[in-house]
């Protein structure tokens, strides 16, 4: 590696820590489940959570640099069980600068039923663009988990996918955008859940949404990362 991409590296390393202690705080992972990555900008690596640790022992250096096949090039520890799913998106979207992976509750509780998540909310409008979609069944062990995240977020506008009985993958320009995406998608899948529980929650008009969308992605504070 070159110099530039050695300091890269070591910048990405204490931020893809210190975002895995943000899935801690925002209450969307128990044990060792859920993983953030971030693409290493100009190169075809990332860096991404070792699997099994657990969250009060990733530090910076435990943090494993795999190419985007999914092969480790630097960091001692395997890497995440979903290093592949990771892998798949940077390969497909290359606009995409961070992953994140949960099984946090609500979220998951509406990908068990399969059921999108309806955009009721300007809170979702906002950030989503849209409902958040459901993503195809898949099973660890090939591409099948990237290529159906994949899929399933190039026809929406959503930053995140619920993946059919399984949970959330998000992505977003940055490992911390991805991570905002993830917490943000929590909150609106508990807000719905308990609307549906008091009645039909009520639909926003399509054009609404989209000037939601537009102003919040365009105008809103210095960038829609923040
Ligand atoms: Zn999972």
């Amino acid at each position: 590696m070159t110099a530039p991409v050695t300091d890269a590296v070591s910048a990405l390393r204490v931020d893809v820590a210190r975002l895995h202690q943000e899935l801690i705080r925002w209450n969307l992972v128990v044990w060792t489940a859920g993983n953030v990555s971030a693409r290493i900008p100009g190169t075809e690596l990332f860096v991404i959570k070792p699997s099994g640790v657990a969250y009060d022992d990733l530090l910076p250096e435990s943090m494993v640099v795999c190419d985007l096949e999914g092969r480790v090039v630097e960091g001692a520890a395997a890497p995440s069980s979903d290093t592949a799913a990771h892998a798949y998106v940077y390969r497909a979207m290359p606009t995409v600068g961070g992953v994140v992976h949960t099984h946090s509750t609500y979220a998951t509780a509406w990908a068990a039923r399969a059921e999108p998540i309806p955009c009721v909310l300007t809170a979702m409008a906002d950030e989503f663009g849209g409902e958040i979609p459901v993503g195809p069944f898949a099973l660890i062990g090939d591409d099948s988990i990237g290529k159906g995240i994949v899929t399933t977020l190039l026809a929406h506008r959503s930053p995140a996918v619920l993946m059919r009985n399984h949970g959330v993958f998000t992505i977003g320009s940055t490992a911390t955008a991805a991570v905002k995406a993830a917490v943000m998608c929590e909150d609106v899948a508990r807000t719905v859940h308990i609307a549906r529980q008091l009645g039909a929650p009520a639909p926003i008009e399509t054009r609404d949404i989209d000037r939601l969308y537009d102003r919040y992605q365009n105008a809103y504070g210095q960038s829609a990362a923040e």
